[in-house]
């Protein structure tokens, strides 16, 4: 409050002392109230709240000794200027002991009334400003203290919003995590309305927020309660970006310093906030890994069970197993070792990556060469299932920026893919065409199969680790369910996308793009053929 706008309580039994004192304050723009004696005085105290009192001492009945003596027993510190007569020194030094603020000699100097007047407001807004900060600051403590005892994001959603509810008497309200141009509600209060319109007013909050704390009349269409005059939007600002949002609807604007306290509460908000995040980010990672060794051990448990039985089989029974027997066992250990070495290079490859060690050679390449050295190596796969491999790569096709290995690995998962999942006579098409990106040209390589296809269920789960489908097609063909995942993590390393379409029985066409070599003088001539 403004000391201009002050309320003063004048006390004197002369009612002519009272008219003087009453027009000069008024003059002066204070807003005023009277009382003929002490008795009056403390009657008016105990009802309104008043910011100073002009305190005559000596009146019949309850003087003002007695009015200070309440005072300092009810223990308020509202400011006393006492009024006395020249002869009265004495009487003064007593009051000032009583806890009166300074004094006045009657009769009162104009100037003088004005000047302590001013003087004693300015003290009490200081002490007053001085005691609320220090009020937020024990609050902001105790807050900060309660927030530290969780780990769990939704509880210091709910704790957030429980305090700021209390400092602000809001009637509705709710904390929302910002994702893309949406809030997903983590806590709300008092909401008439159902979750999905609140929702729907989140996504207006997250458009009209700025970084900083606004306090504004509540949107006529857009009430979270019917009585609410008035929206707080309090972002929860961490690295200059907004990752939650408080949003309060109130009865009446709250004042400039309970904005401030919020403004303060945000930053420990926004550091309780991210430590749950942290934490639920290190409990999710820690629950992948474990879940990968379990997967790891699951992988390796039959390749090694098959070694296993087989090799004690022909150790023991060699001389009564026929020779063509004894080849098929060997042959299910070979499997086997073949089976634990795929996997070890491609968790190999895995924590290469996950571990930032993986590196790419990058250069300026020639994909048909890539792509003939592969299909020279899967050849013999694809010849095997009497498949026929058709192409369709452009006869100029600039040089592409990418690590010949890598990509060879890429293409080598998916023709093998394609093939491996498709049944004997079907047809692999392999084709590429330039496309433009926002940043730069880039090839986009398919590859198309008319094999077993994907089931939708299966879609979400295509690039997850060790996911295979569960389906006799797939099962009876060997393959660790690593080799999408690896391939996409390629892909992307690379500066590509990797997609597919998939139609169940009839096939999937898988696509990744790779960034282009920009100049034309870079086109080399296809020099891939078909295989078959
Ligand atoms: P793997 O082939 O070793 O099982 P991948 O990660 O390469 O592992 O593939 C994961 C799974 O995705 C396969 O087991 C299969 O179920 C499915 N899949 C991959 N490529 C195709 C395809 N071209 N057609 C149908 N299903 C496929």
């Amino acid at each position: 409050m403004e000391p201009k706008s002050s309320h003063i309580l004048i006390v004197d039994d002369d009612e002519f002392i009272r008219d003087m004192l009453s027009a000069r304050l008024t003059f002066w723009g204070y807003q005023l109230t009277t009382a003929s004696g002490g008795g009056e005085a403390l009657q008016l105290l105990q009802q309104e709240r008043f910011d100073l009192i002009l305190l005559d001492i000596m009146m019949p009945v309850v003087d003002g000794f007695e009015v200070l003596r309440q005072l300092k027993l009810a223990n308020n510190s509202i400011p006393v200027v006492v009024m006395s007569a020249q002869s009265e020194q004495k009487s003064v030094i007593e009051c000032i002991q009583l806890g009166a603020e300074d004094y006045l000699s009657k009769p009162i100097a104009k100037e003088i009334l004005r000047a302590r007047i001013a003087a004693s407001l300015e003290k009490k807004y200081f002490r007053d400003a001085q005691q609320t900060w220090l009020e937020e600051l024990n609050l902001l403590q105790q807050i900060e203290q309660e927030l530290n005892t969780t780990l769990n994001r939704a509880e210091v959603s709910h704790l957030t919003l429980k305090w700021v509810v209390q400092k602000t008497a809001a009637l509705a309200g709710f904390v929302g995590s910002v994702e893309g141009d949406f809030l997903r509600l983590r806590a709300v209060h008092g909401l008439k309305q159902k979750v999905g319109n609140a929702l729907a007013l989140a996504t207006v909050a997250v458009d009209a927020a700025q970084r900083n704390i606004t306090q504004t009349p509540v949107p006529e269409n857009g009430r979270l309660h019917s009585q609410a005059t008035h929206r707080i939007i309090l972002p929860i600002v961490r690295n200059t970006n907004i990752h939650d949002m408080v949003v309060l609807d109130l009865p009446a604007p709250v004042p400039d310093t309970t904005i401030r306290f919020l403004r303060y509460l945000s930053t420990h908000i926004a550091i309780a906030l991210h430590n749950a995040q942290l934490y639920a980010d290190v409990r999710r990672a820690n629950e992948t890994k474990s879940n990968f060794v379990a997967m790891v051990s699951h992988e390796l448990k039959n390749p090694l069970t098959a070694i296993q039985s087989y090799t004690y089989l022909l150790n023991h029974y060699m001389s009564q197993l026929s020779p063509e027997k004894q080849l098929e066992y060997l042959d299910i250990i070979a499997n086997g070792a073949e089976h634990i070495h795929n996997l070890a290079l491609e968790l190999d490859d895995i924590t290469q990556i996950e571990t930032g060690q993986f590196r790419l050679k990058i250069a300026n390449i020639a994909f048909p060469q890539v792509l003939a050295d592969v299909l020279k190596l899967l050849d013999p796969q694809i010849n095997e299932r009497k498949q026929t491999i058709k192409l369709n790569i452009p006869q100029e096709l600039p040089l592409v920026q990418a690590d010949a290995k890598r990509l060879g690995q890429i293409l080598t998962n998916l023709i093998s893919n394609a093939s491996k999942y498709t049944p004997e006579s079907g047809r692999i098409t392999v084709s590429a065409r330039l496309m433009a990106d926002e940043l730069k040209e880039m090839l986009q390589v398919n590859v198309q199969d008319t094999g077993i296809g994907i089931a939708p269920e299966d879609k979400p789960k295509i690039f997850s680790e060790f996911f295979r489908a569960d389906d006799p097609q797939v099962s009876k063909i060997r393959g660790t369910g690593l080799g999408l995942n690896i391939t996409q993590k390629l892909v992307e390393l690379q500066g590509g996308e990797i997609g597919f379409t998939s139609k169940y029985s009839s096939g999937s066409t898988f696509y990744f793009t790779i960034p282009v070599v920009a100049a034309k003088e870079t086109a080399v001539t296809a020099v891939v053929q078909p295989v078959a």
